[in-house]
């Protein structure tokens, strides 16, 4: 089968440009320079476009909430009897406490020990109980199945213990709590930087912005009686072990609608716990690593069929549902017919294989999204036919019906299994193009984790480089947020954000380690590149755009790494770097596919579990998380409430309006002093040499409106903490660097550095020495920093690459502090020749864009490729 075709030349994105349709005049009136044009889905029957302007201040950006959820009325604890009894239940389920503390507790209580009176009502954790399960009924309950699996010729027998997702979904799509959050249409959303619509730049960040969910709205039945609506499903299914031995298969649902923030918080809207995949007793231990042969199929096949049998159990109520719809009272009010279906799945790829019942990892063809050959996994810039239901079914249809083999041979070349999907038969529930791009899994812990990771720490092992590595890691400034790696070396095995801090501080600890001019710097700056632009929450076409052009780069680095260094890159985690961008475009960026989302959930099972007595697990966790899902939406009732209290009737007066939005504020202050006695405190240290004449020449140049004389004192207070707000260049919102300028935070001096607005260059750094507020005559109050600038510098180190290098330039000067921009990390190149420090610019996403300027490069820029045409290079 010839399944390789030449990938184009180009760096298209495959996005059909939307028609120039007419702009309304009404919404060219007034546009603000930068802002996201909005086209809404027809289905949402709103013809206006949306307009949201990205300069306002960050307070501006908070979204309203359109209509106020219900009044929860006067007892919003209901069905417990007091305040205190909600209050005391609310407690014990949080900090899920065993019955027989609470019982002690109660005990006290009503025994005179705190006082002599309570307001609990409870005796015991009988009384408690007798409240949660009135408190549970509201609660989609679990339900519990059973049936057996028959495979050659032994009996398994299973116990389905789930919540109906369909049940969880209409309590999701009909809360009005939720109506805030929730967006029932899909959205094209383009980014606007010049102030007119320009079309030519797509935006995407939930899943309602993808393609995918666009092309099911207009699948959708039109002149229906009522307005039909997709309500695409996440399910996020991933195993995890909850003690030593003990390893569990939650499956948590949620809805896609729903906006991130909320979606994946574990609150009401959050994702919720449908079930467990269960496996029977005698395959739980068994670890499929350490199987080989026949025998890892057969293990594979087994759990395929209960896999399979579990989740078409579990999905079963929404199957007729996709295809016929459901009408239903939606949380704005509105009556609409509700098609559910499957739109996003996250899982390793060990999990998608047995989902959609393909080959495991390592067959002819492993992909889940399309049928790339192995041998060709590591060729990143070719395009494979893509997996469709109706693909896949044709190939069914079509595999030898005679021998067995034959079939088998058949069905090989495209990675299946002989298994007829249960989704096949949803509707708007593509469960190829639904396989999320899991970050977590396939970049930070897979392709650097497992791969270049191993391989670096490895080479530099066996050179006897990997002490000075980690002496190097281990001086790695500290930053806030990035773990400090000590014995970096040691570390195999880690959680995904770990791999991501060693790659973040990688190369200044290994450019001047290894052999001039080595692929292995450049390796890991591509890895650092393209990790940045992975994990941004909005991004693109633009974006996108750079990513491909990065995975081009990457892709000629590897093969330079395979060359030198005998690495292959045929393995799928690899391979699935080259569908990023399509499920980017397709359901939005990475955090609505990771993994990640349902980590946090692992951690909570496992805690769950440590409560149970390990029998019958599954049951008692489900019951668990029913009471804490119970005492959560009564804790958003009560809140709610409360909050209803307070306005009540009373006139607010606003707060006056400030003069000035002020981005930064200090903190950490000391005692105010003069600066003559600062400058004679410090003594020797050379950078408060004349402090104090500097600073009054700096006054009297930048602020001649309050002028000192000579002999007139003033004082100063100096801090130890800096806040800059900043409008991140990821997703405009606000966001926040506390930085530190202070001789011993935890026992060790941290001077951070800020990146500041001057005259001759908008990206200029400097390294705080002092921050300080500063009492002139007259009230007069400035924020000012005494800094030690940086220069851009021509030096490059032993292998040059793209990332940016600064030296310092000699001496200190004064900024004001209304010119900070915001924080960023500088790292001294270890074992340079002279003072050079490289800029983390891959810290954060905001740092990434900000540097590089990656949203001023033109959307069609061709290829621009940083060191493809390099002279300098081997
Ligand atoms: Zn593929």
């Amino acid at each position: 089968m010839d399944v390789d075709y030449d990938a184009s030349d180009d760096v298209d994105l495959g996005v059909s440009e939307p028609e120039e349709g007419p702009v309304p005049v009404e919404s060219t009136a007034l546009l603000p320079e930068k802002f996201i044009y909005v086209r809404h889905h027809r289905n949402a029957e709103k013809p206006l476009p949306e307009i949201i302007p990205l300069e306002s201040s960050p307070e501006a950006q908070v979204p309203s909430h359109h209509g106020t959820p219900r009044h929860p009325g006067d007892r919003p604890f209901a069905p417990f009897r007091t305040f205190a009894d909600y209050k005391f239940a609310s407690r014990c389920i949080k900090r899920r406490m065993p019955k027989h503390d609470i019982d002690e507790d109660l005990r006290d209580m009503h025994g005179g020990v705190y006082s002599t009176d309570s307001f609990v009502t409870f005796r015991n954790h009988r009384d408690l109980n007798r409240s949660l399960v009135s408190a549970r009924l509201t609660n989609v309950a679990f339900e519990t199945e059973s049936f057996v699996v028959d495979f050659k010729g032994k009996r398994y027998n299973i116990d389905v213990e789930f919540r109906d997702p369909w049940k969880l979904m209409k309590r999701w799509i009909c809360d009005e709590s939720l109506a805030a959050v929730s967006t029932w249409y899909s959205q094209q959303k383009f980014l606007c930087l010049n102030g007119e619509i320009d079309f030519s730049n797509p935006l995407y960040d939930e899943p309602w912005t993808g393609t995918m969910w666009r092309e099911i709205d207009d699948q959708l039945p039109e002149k229906a009686k009522y307005p039909p609506c997709f309500v695409g499903l996440h399910i996020w299914l991933d195993k995890g072990l909850v003690s030593t031995k003990v390893k569990m298969h939650p499956i948590l649902v949620r809805g896609c609608w729903i906006e991130s923030a909320t979606r994946n918080g574990s609150g009401n809207g959050g994702g919720t716990l449908a079930g467990f995949v269960r496996m029977p007793p005698e395959l739980r231990e068994i670890d499929p690593k350490t199987l080989s042969g026949s025998l890892r199929s057969e293990y594979d096949q087994l759990k395929r069929q209960i896999y399979h049998a579990v989740c078409r159990l579990i999905l079963s109520s929404l199957q007729k549902r996709s295809l016929g719809g459901e009408t239903l009272k939606f949380g704005d009010g509105v009556l609409r017919t509700a098609y559910p279906g499957i739109l996003i799945e996250s899982m390793d790829f060990e999990e998608i294989a047995a989902w959609l019942a393909i080959r495991n990892s390592r067959a002819l063809h492993p992909c889940p999204q399309c049928l790339v050959h192995k041998d060709d996994l590591h060729r990143l810039s070719q395009v494979y036919p893509a997996r469709t239901a109706v693909s896949m079914k044709r190939v069914l249809t079509d595999a030898p019906r005679g021998p067995k083999t034959a079939r088998e041979e058949y069905l090989r070349e495209y990675g299946l299994h002989d298994f007829v999907h249960f989704l096949w038969e949803f509707a708007h529930s593509e469960l190829y193009k639904a396989v999320g791009f899991d970050k977590l899994h396939f970049f930070d812990g897979g392709e650097f984790g497992r791969h270049a990771w191993v391989l670096l720490k490895e080479y530099l092992q066996n050179h006897q480089l990997a002490s000075t590595f980690n002496q190097w890691m281990d001086q790695f400034p500290r930053w806030r947020n990035l773990k400090h790696i000590f014995g970096a070396t040691n570390i195999s095995y880690s959680e995904g954000q770990t791999f991501v801090d060693i790659l973040k501080c990688v190369l200044p600890c290994i450019v001047q380690l290894v052999p001039t001019n080595s692929w292995l710097v450049q390796w890991m700056r591509a890895l650092q590149k393209i990790q940045a632009m992975l994990a941004l929450e909005v991004t693109t076409k633009s974006r996108l755009q750079y990513l491909r052009e990065l995975q081009i780069e990457y892709e000629a680095c590897c093969e330079k790494i395979s060359e030198k260094h005998g690495k292959s890159f045929n393995y799928l985690k690899h391979h699935f770097l080259s569908h990023a961008i399509e499920n980017f475009m397709g359901k939005g960026t990475s955090r609505n596919q990771n993994t990640r989302v349902g980590e946090g959930f692992q951690q909570e099972v496992s805690e769950m579990y440590q409560i149970t007595n390990g029998k019958n697990a599954e049951h008692q966790i489900a019951l668990i998380d029913e009471n804490e899902e119970a005492m959560a939406r009564l804790d958003m009732q009560v809140a709610m409430w409360q909050k209803s209290q307070e306005d009540a009737g009373d006139d607010l007066i606003p707060p006056p309006a400030p003069q000035s939005f002020v981005h930064w504020s200090l903190g950490a202050p000391e005692r105010r002093i003069s600066p003559i006695s600062l400058e004679s405190k410090q003594g020797n240290n050379p950078l408060f040499r004349n402090f104090n004449m500097n600073l009054r020449q700096y006054l009297a140049r930048h602020h001649p409106a309050y002028p000192l004389r000579m002999e007139q004192d003033f004082e100063i207070m100096p801090c130890k903490a800096l806040y800059v707000n900043f409008q991140s260049s990821v997703n405009w919102k606000s966001e926040r660097d506390i930085l530190r300028c202070n001789p011993s935070f935890h026992n060790e001096p941290r001077y951070d550095s800020v990146i500041f607005n001057a005259e001759d260059d908008p990206l200029a750094m400097a390294e705080l020495a002092l921050v300080f507020r500063c009492f002139l005559p007259d009230g007069v109050k400035l924020g000012l920093a005494m800094v030690r600038p940086f220069r851009r510098s021509s030096w490059h180190p032993k292998t040059r690459t793209d990332c940016p290098i600064r030296e310092r330039k000699s001496g200190v000067m004064f900024i004001a502090l209304e010119h900070v921009v915001r924080g960023v990390l500088l790292c001294p190149i270890f074992g340079a020749s002279r003072e050079a420090f490289y800029v983390i610019d891959t810290i954060d996403g905001d740092m990434f864009l900000r540097i590089n300027g990656i949203d001023s490069i033109p959307h069609n820029p061709g290829r621009r490729l940083s060191w493809n045409n390099r002279d300098y290079m081997p």
